[in-house]
This record gives C-alpha cells, structure tokens and sequence, in this order.
C-alpha cells in the first residue's frame, strides 16, 4: 500500500502528452492548443466605423463643437461597400457600423445627432449635425488596434473555448495543432452486473460504474468507448482487456481487491500490463490498481482498475483517471486535478483512524470562503449520499473528531 501524494505523482510521471494533430478548429474546440496561432491579418483590418452615423473630417468639427455643422453627403458606405474617394472639407459619408472609413475622413458622427428630420440624408443630399459631446477620432476603432499581422494571438497551452475558436478564425487560422481527442476504454467486471435497463433479479446489481465512469470521461472532453459487462470469467475478462488496450487509457471497475474473483490484477499481468502500484491508503478507494502497457513511440496505455462500489469508483477516477486524462490531453499542471480549498465546518465530521478520508459534503459560501456541511452518507456504495454533493472533505488519517467552526480541506468537485 503506498500514500495518496506517492500515488499521484507516479501516475503524473507516466502520463505524458499524446503527439498532437492538426485539426479544424471546431473539432479542436474545448483541447489545448500545441503550438501558438499567429494571425495573417490586423485587427481591425481598416479603420472602422463603430457607429451608423456620418464619417466627417474632425476639423470640420473640432472648432466648433456646440454648432450645427452642415455637411454635404458625398457617398453613401454600408458594411462591406468601399470608395476610392476622399472626404474633402465640408463634406461626409453616410456610413454604416463595420464600413471602412473613406480617405479624409477620422471621425463618425453618430446618427442620432442629425438635425431638422435630416437623418436620413444619402449621398447627394446635405446634412445638419450637432454633436456637443464630438471628440476627434470617436466611433472609429482604428487599423491594428487590437493585434496586429505576425502577432501570436494564441498562445501553446490554451484552451480552445468559443472566444479562442473566434479569435483563431479572425486571424486565419482554419486548423489549429491540438493533442488528439483522449480515448478512453471502459469495462465493468462483476459476473452479478446486468446493464443499466434490465430489472436486476435477486442477487443481481445494475452497471452503474459503466454509464458513471462515461459521462465522467466526457465530461472532461474525451472519448468514452464502452466495452459493457465483463463476468468474473478470466478469458471474458482477458477478452475485453485486449480489446481495451488498443485504447489511449483502459478503465476497469471491480474485481482488483481481496476477494477470489478479483482476478484483475493477474489479468492484466498476463496481459502485460506493468504494474506501478496497487492499493493506496486512502477511504474509500484503497484497492486501486495502476499500470502502463508500454509499446514504442509514445503509444502507451495506461490501465486503471477501479473499486467496484460505485462512490470509490468514482472518487478514484477523480483522484488519479482525471489527472491522467488531462496530461494525455496536454492540459497545464493546474487544471490536472480538482480544485481543493479550506472550509468551515457546520457540522462535526470524523477522520478515519488509519488513512485519509473523502467524505461528501455540501458547500456553501460564507464570511468570505466557503461553510462545508458534511452529507449523510452510507459509505463506497451509496451513490445518493455523493450526488448532488459540490465537495468532498479530505480528512487526514488519525481518527480526529473535527467539530462544528473547525478549518477542513475540501474538494471541490464542481
Ligand atoms: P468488487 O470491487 O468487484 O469487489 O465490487 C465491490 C462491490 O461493488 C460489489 O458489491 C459489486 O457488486 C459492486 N459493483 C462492482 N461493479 C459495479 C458496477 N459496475 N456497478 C455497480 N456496482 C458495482
Ligand atoms: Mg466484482
């Protein structure tokens, strides 16, 4: 058996990026950009207007500010029209919001500062403004204001969310070089496990690790491929891992503890699946098994065995899939794992007296942090304790009883 903190830092060293790809940019969406986006463009790419309006010559204006200006209309601009002519002195543009600003021309006048029903003047017309509050340049956002072409807009690392999909698409970038999408094998063992829509007969259990450990995957933006239900037969079992290894990561739950049909671990050395440890002194989880079938040129799986009682199952993906899933997906070290935080008790909780504990609890904000409010809970099986529940308490070993205002560490889970 070896500790939660040795235990994570072998799975954080075997776990490395997969080599990334190239792939269009809403197939990248939600990963971690390998390498910078530099944009072709600036931006904006012109001066533009940012208002409808009248593109005047701010001299026009600047000296006389409180004054109705009357301007002759030389051109009329919509978005995406364009003019060789130059605003001469006395004159504008009738323009549209995301138009170029014709030569001559610095500043909009917004429409609303048109005179005498003259608003709508077009090209051939004259118009009457009076704008009090009239700066030059106003309502222009002007060429490269924002980036400039060549300049890196993206940096590696990212994370690609719908600004970073828009930015990238503004600078030209129609692929972007992301880690592949992480696919991650599922297997549930138990000879009494019955998929999730059949009425379990006496003695029988419903897969809920199979659907649990999926959403769980997805959630984290991989891919799930379930394998279902393996029975506690070693050629079933050896038949689903074979399979599964063809994967990035393999997920298995049940049968890596003490009883006569855990017979997981020995699958998976026949398999040769290299062991790098197996129990960690922790509650629930403690029978989690973990290891790496290594083969050539970055192309390793890395196997987890889960406990089958589906609230250790579950805090072991949290604890040790999780952080895996995000290295192969070249995610930075701070968002490997589940945030954790101080919280204040509201109830008293106790620590088990020879590991460290995770216990649900519901958190709520209060006096600047965070009040945690310990969940009734019935242990590894009871998943209705752990739904809904935002944290966990991470109770060190030594069996402390820790009362109501005491300062705990918490997960947190959402
Ligand atoms: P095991 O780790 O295989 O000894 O299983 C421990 C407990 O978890 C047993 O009560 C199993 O029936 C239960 N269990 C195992 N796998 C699953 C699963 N996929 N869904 C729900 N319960 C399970
Ligand atoms: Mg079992």
């Amino acid at each position: 058996m070896i500790e939660l903190a040795d235990a994570l830092a072998l799975v954080e060293r075997i776990a490395a990026p997969l080599p990334p790809r190239r792939l269009p940019l809403l197939e990248a969406c939600g990963r971690v950009l390998s390498a910078p986006v530099v944009s072709d463009v600036d931006s904006p790419p012109w001066d533009r207007a940012m208002m409808d309006g009248f593109a005047v010559r701010s001299v026009d204006f600047s000296a006389a500010a409180a004054e109705v200006i009357e301007l002759d209309v030389a051109v009329d601009l919509a978005a995406g029209d364009v003019t060789s002519l130059t605003i001469a002195r006395g004159c504008c543009a009738r323009i549209m919001t995301g138009a170029p600003m014709p030569a001559g021309a610095d500043s909009v006048v917004p429409v609303e500062a048109a005179v005498d029903d003259t608003a709508g003047a077009h090209a051939g017309c004259r118009v009457r403004l009076r704008d009090e509050r009239f700066r030059a340049g106003q309502h222009v956002a002007r060429q490269a204001a924002a980036f400039r072409r060549g300049q890196e807009v993206l940096a590696a690392g990212m994370v690609l969310g719908s600004a970073e999909v828009g930015l990238a698409a503004e600078a030209g970038a129609t692929h972007v070089l992301v880690p592949p999408r992480v696919r991650v094998a599922l297997v549930s063992t138990g000879s009494e496990l019955v998929p999730s829509d059949a009425v379990p007969a006496f003695g029988q259990t419903r897969n809920s690790n199979g659907p649990m450990i999926a959403a769980a995957v997805q959630l984290l933006g991989a891919e799930p491929i379930p394998l279902g239900i393996a029975p506690d037969r070693p050629e079933a079992i050896r038949a689903a891992i074979a399979q599964g290894l063809a994967a990035d990561l393999l997920v298995l739950s049940g049968g890596v503890s003490a009883g006569d049909l855990d017979l997981v671990p020995e699958i998976f050395r026949r398999c040769d699946v290299e062991k790098i440890f197996h129990k960690v002194r922790l509650k629930p989880g403690k029978p989690v098994w973990f290891g790496v079938l290594r083969r050539a040129a970055a192309t390793s799986t890395l196997v987890f065995g889960l406990p089958g009682n589906p609230a250790s199952s579950l805090d072991c993906f949290e604890l040790f899939v999780r952080p895996a899933i995000a290295i192969l997906a070249g995610r930075p070290r701070d968002a490997w794992h589940l945030p954790r935080g101080t919280a204040r008790l509201t109830g008293p909780a106790t620590a088990a007296a020879d590991r460290p504990v995770y216990l649900p609890c519901r958190l709520t904000p209060a006096d600047g942090g965070l009040a945690a409010t310990p969940l009734p809970w019935s242990g590894s099986s009871d998943l209705l304790g752990l739904a809904g529940a935002a944290g966990l308490l991470a109770l060190p070993a030594g069996g402390r009883r820790y009362e109501p205002g005491a300062a705990v560490e918490v997960v947190l889970r959402s």
